[in-house]
């Protein structure tokens, strides 16, 4: 697996073969890398191809979120300080008490191990690793500060961006699955917080957004992503408040148009929590 170069100083996954999108910013003297994909094998052949070709290591992962698609290939980058927001480390503990038990992973992806071969053989030698150093509100990293790691909630309570000040560039997580339904069925999921947070990025101005999940995007596509967000969170409130049945509102095509693709992955379990949420 390699990153692509997006710009001097900065690379991104973003085809989505090693779980959620994932990136790096060169610093100076050190690489930071933001995610670390998914399955522990490509992330360590991303890890070798990058810190090769840039003639540094990477020193500092930052992880955006929980969710195992972003976190599962931490040990591919030790050794590494391990940052995230304190919320985000919250997460980790619980989900390690219940679904993230050894057992619960064997079970839960040996059902997939036919369709997913590969992240079936990474679950099984899978050491989940959890932040070394948390933050409450943001943290900075660099010389000169080059970089600002922002708690900004929503998709998940712990969800943080990450800004790189010298490329004008944003790591949003998945706070943007750009052109797809997004998951929003996380328990700590706040659609409202969800849209402030992207209103905090586009004042921020930066031209190029790197989403969780989806290519490359720009303030246009921000924009046109927060207002079919708020859409749907309105679409949402109404239903609860004139009880219209989650079914009902799918069908009777209050989906934006921009959320309409990957529906079928995620629209039930994103719903459910977002009814309950308002309820
Ligand atoms: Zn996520």
């Amino acid at each position: 697996m390699a990153l692509s170069k997006l710009m001097e100083g900065i690379y991104a996954d973003v085809s989505g073969t090693n779980g959620g999108n994932h990136g790096a910013i060169v610093l100076e003297n050190e690489i930071v890398m933001i995610d670390s994909g998914m399955i522990h094998h490509k992330s360590l052949e991303t890890k070798n191809n990058l810190e090769e070709k840039v003639g540094l290591s990477i020193e500092n992962l930052i992880l955006t979120h929980s969710h195992s698609d972003h976190v599962f290939g931490a040990q591919a980058f030790e050794p590494v300080n391990i940052i995230a927001s304190v919320p985000m480390q919250e997460r980790c503990d619980k989900n390690l008490e219940a679904e993230w038990k050894r057992e619960s992973l064997l079970k839960r992806y040996f059902e997939v191990k036919e369709e997913r071969p590969e992240l079936w053989n990474a679950v099984k030698t899978l050491s989940i690793r959890v932040p070394t150093i948390t933050f409450r509100d943001k943290i900075s990293l660099g010389k000169d500060s080059e970089i600002t790691v922002k708690l900004l909630g929503g998709h998940t309570s712990g969800s943080s961006i990450v800004i790189s000040h010298k490329q004008k560039a944003i790591f949003v997580g998945d706070l943007i699955f750009n052109g797809l339904f997004p998951y929003g069925g996380d328990p700590t999921c706040n659609p409202d917080d969800w849209i402030e947070a992207l209103e905090e990025v586009r004042d921020i101005g930066y031209e190029t957004i790197i989403p969780g999940h989806g290519p490359i995007c720009g303030i246009n596509e921000l924009e046109e992503y927060t207002h079919a967000l708020k859409e749907l969170r309105d679409a949402v409130r109404n239903a609860v408040l004139f009880g219209t049945l989650k079914e009902q509102m799918m069908d009777e095509g209050q989906i934006p148009k921009p959320l309409q693709s990957g529906i079928e992955r995620f629209g039930d379990v994103t719903l459910d929590h977002w009814f309950g949420f308002y309820q």
